[in-house]
């Protein structure tokens, strides 16, 4: 019998991201993905993984949606939502609906066809419980509904689950929440618990709890009741996990070096000391 081999993982070679489920807090995401676009390019182009809330960050990430959009869209849910008495948990309050918004109206025609083989999102089938990987969209529309099922949580988000190419799905994280291609995936996830990125207990404001979509419920009311600036205090901490990581296995890239196949063996390139020294003055 031969050992199994324990390959490291060639994160600046054939690194790319899985995006945790997440519930709300899901805008760590994009702070992460702010610090990747900014520093290691090369890493967001290619796949992109990801689980409920994490399955939009990867869509945006993929598709490459502005981050302003994306932000302007969790403020006016999270302004939404503060207006109503009840908060989330108030009938007139439709995450469902306005998601399904929000993404038809900013989704790019050929959203479907760049996510197609790109972009995988965690599904799982409503009647049996089990996983399913999806990542070939016939149409945007599908791609829309695939989305909004990895993100369905029964009761919460409504009663009836969307149906894709007649199977009934539910989110994702109820079974893979954390998913992984092989040993280069960068895993982020807003909890605790075994992401590659993920925050420091030691400082983060974020409640040191295991995921679970009944959490993601829970965490809710934590997320919307301080003002929009603790959404931007998450994103924020999201940005600077995800840069002490870079800085930590020195992927740094500037545009011109992410087309390269390898690291560069010296670090020579004008643009990519520019972008280590800005990264220390980000003060990580
Ligand atoms: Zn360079």
């Amino acid at each position: 019998m031969t050992e199994p081999v324990n390959r490291q993982p060639r994160y600046w070679e054939e690194g790319h991201l899985s995006f945790s489920g997440g519930g709300f807090i899901g805008i760590y995401h994009v702070g992460v993905a702010i610090a990747f676009k900014k520093f290691a390019p090369h890493i967001t182009s290619r796949k992109v993984l990801g689980a409920s809330s994490g399955a939009l960050a990867s869509m945006c990430l993929v598709t490459n949606m502005p981050i302003d959009q994306i932000i302007k869209g969790i403020a006016t849910m999270s302004t939404h939502c503060r207006s109503l008495a009840l908060g989330p948990f108030d009938p007139r309050f439709s995450i469902f609906n306005i998601m399904k918004t929000a993404l038809t109206e900013n989704a790019c025609e050929d959203a479907h066809q760049i996510s197609t083989n790109k972009l995988f999102i965690s599904l799982t089938r409503a009647t049996t419980l089990e996983n399913k990987m999806m990542s070939d969209f016939e149409s945007r529309e599908e791609l829309i509904d695939v989305l909004l099922a990895s993100c369905f949580i029964p009761y919460f988000l409504g009663l009836v689950p969307p149906t894709i190419r007649g199977v009934s799905y539910i989110d994702g994280g109820f079974t893979d929440n954390l998913p992984t291609h092989d040993e280069n995936t960068i895993t982020v996830s807003p909890f605790a618990g075994m992401a590659t990125i993920r925050p420091r207990p030691s400082t983060s404001k974020l409640p040191d709890i295991i995921y679970t979509p009944e959490n993601a419920i829970r965490m809710v009311k934590t997320v919307f009741s301080p003002p929009p600036k603790a959404l931007a205090e998450v994103c924020q901490e999201g940005f600077k996990d995800a840069l002490e990581f870079i800085r930590e296995h020195d992927l740094f890239a500037c545009e011109s070096c992410a087309l390269l196949p390898n690291k560069p063996e010296t670090r020579s390139c004008r643009r990519c000391l520019d972008l280590i020294s800005e990264a220390e003055n980000a003060g990580v």
